[in-house]
C-alpha cells in the first residue's frame, strides 16, 4: 500500500488506479480490445460490418459538479454520461479513454474516483483502454467507443410525421435533487435519499438503445432537458411536435411537488439521461414488449407533425387546456453553457 506521505508519480498513479483494474477486466473478457493501456495507442478490433460510434464528454469542476463532490460518484457519472450517448445511437459499449487533469495526486481521492469509475465500467462491460494524466484544475474528459451493425444507428434526423414520441423511465428527479441541494426546494431527507442517485449515479439506458435499433426512427439522450433536447430531433428531422405535458412520466417523489415544479422539472430539468425517441405507430406493441423485457417504463408523450414554419415548433397541451406561450417558452428552455 502506498502511504499518504509518499509522493505518487504519474506512472505509478496510472498503474495503481487505472491500469490494474483495466487489465483485470480485459483478462476476463477482452471483447473487441486487442491492446489496452500501456502503449502509445490502444487497439480496437470491431466485428466485421460494424460501425464505431465515438463520443466525448468533459466534466469540469464548478461547472458540471460542485468542488468537493464525492469522487466515487464523479467516477461513475463521468462514464455514465458517455455511455448514455452511446445508448442514444443504439451502440454497444466497447471501451473508453480517460483524459484527466488533477490538482494533486491525492491517493484517497483517486481511490474513490477509480472505484466509481470501474463500478460502472464493469456493470456495462466497457473497459478503460487508455488516456492522459496531467496536473491542473480538476477536469475529467472521457471518450467512449461503441459498435453498431452497419446502417443500424439511430440518428436524430430520422423522425417522420405521424411517429409517436416516447420517453424512458421518469424525468425531473435530477433537477429536483439539484433544487434540494441548492436549498431552492425543501425536500424531506427520505425523499432526497430516494432520488439523489438520479443526479449522482445515473443509469445509462444502454440495453434500451440496442433494443431500439429495430423500432426507433430517431433518438437522443436527455441531458439538457426533455423539451429542449426534443427540439434537436425536430430541427434535424425538419418536423414539429405536439407534446402532452401531463403524460411526461414523473417519479412519485416529483409528483408530490406543485404542478408548476413538476412540469418545469420534468420538461426542462437537465441531467436525466433517459432516452427520448420516435417510432411509427405500428411499433407500439414491440415497444411495450421491450419495456416489459427491460422492466423499464416507456411512455408515449406526443406525436411528430409536419413542419409548419421555417423553425421547428412544439405545441404543448395539458389536461387543463391551453398553455400560455410564456409558460411554454420557459418549459422549452434547455440548459446552455453560454447563455
Ligand atoms: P504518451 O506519452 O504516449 O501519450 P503516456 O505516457 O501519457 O503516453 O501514457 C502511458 C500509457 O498510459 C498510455 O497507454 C496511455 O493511454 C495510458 N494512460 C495515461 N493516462 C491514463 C489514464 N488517465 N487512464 C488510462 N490510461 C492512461
Ligand atoms: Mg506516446
Amino acid at each position: 500500500m502506498q502511504s499518504q506521505s509518499t509522493p505518487l508519480g504519474e506512472f505509478a498513479l496510472i498503474q495503481r488506479f487505472f491500469k490494474t483494474q483495466s487489465d483485470a477486466m480485459l483478462a476476463i473478457n477482452p471483447g473487441s480490445i486487442s491492446l489496452g493501456i500501456g502503449d502509445d495507442c490502444a487497439l480496437l478490433k470491431p466485428e466485421p460490418d460494424h460501425e464505431i460510434a465515438i463520443t466525448s464528454d468533459m466534466l469540469v469542476e464548478n461547472r458540471h459538479f460542485f468542488a468537493g463532490t464525492n469522487p466515487e460518484c464523479l467516477g461513475w457519472k463521468a462514464l455514465a454520461v458517455n455511455l448514455s450517448d452511446l445508448a442514444a445511437m443504439g451502440a454497444k459499449p466497447l471501451g473508453f479513454t480517460l483524459a484527466i487533469a488533477l490538482p494533486k495526486a491525492d491517493s484517497a481521492w483517486l481511490e474513490a474516483f477509480s472505484k466509481g469509475l470501474f463500478a460502472i465500467a464493469n456493470a456495462y462491460f466497457c473497459p478503460l483502454i487508455g488516456g492522459d494524466t496531467t496536473a491542473g484544475p480538476l477536469n475529467i474528459c472521457i471518450t467512449a467507443f461503441g459498435a453498431i451493425p452497419k446502417e443500424k444507428s439511430i440518428q436524430r434526423s430520422g423522425a417522420l410525421a405521424g411517429d409517436d414520441i416516447w420517453v424512458s423511465g421518469t424525468v425531473g428527479d435530477a433537477r429536483l435533487t439539484l433544487a434540494a441541494l441548492r436549498h431552492e426546494i425543501k425536500l424531506p431527507q427520505n425523499d432526497l435519499e430516494i432520488i439523489q442517485a438520479r443526479m449522482h449515479q445515473p443509469s445509462p439506458r444502454v440495453a434500451l438503445g440496442i433494443a431500439l435499433r429495430k423500432v426507433a426512427s430517431s433518438a437522443l439522450d436527455i441531458s439538457d432537458g426533455l423539451l429542449g433536447d426534443l427540439k434537436h430531433i425536430l430541427k434535424q428531422s425538419n418536423k414539429d411536435a405536439e407534446v402532452w405535458l401531463d403524460s411526461i412520466p414523473k417519479s412519485p417523489t416529483l409528483l408530490k411537488q406543485s404542478k408548476d415544479v413538476q412540469n418545469q422539472f420534468a420538461a426542462a430539468g437537465g441531467d436525466d439521461y433517459e432516452l427520448c425517441f420516435t417510432a411509427p405507430m405500428s411499433k407500439r406493441d414491440a415497444i411495450n414488449q421491450i419495456s416489459q423485457d427491460l422492466k423499464l417504463p416507456l411512455t408515449r408523450i406526443g406525436t411528430i407533425n409536419p413542419m409548419q414554419h421555417s423553425a421547428p415548433t412544439i405545441i404543448l397541451k395539458s389536461n387543463d387546456g391551453v398553455i400560455s406561450q410564456e409558460q411554454a417558452n420557459t418549459l422549452m428552455q434547455s440548459f446552455d453553457h453560454f447563455i
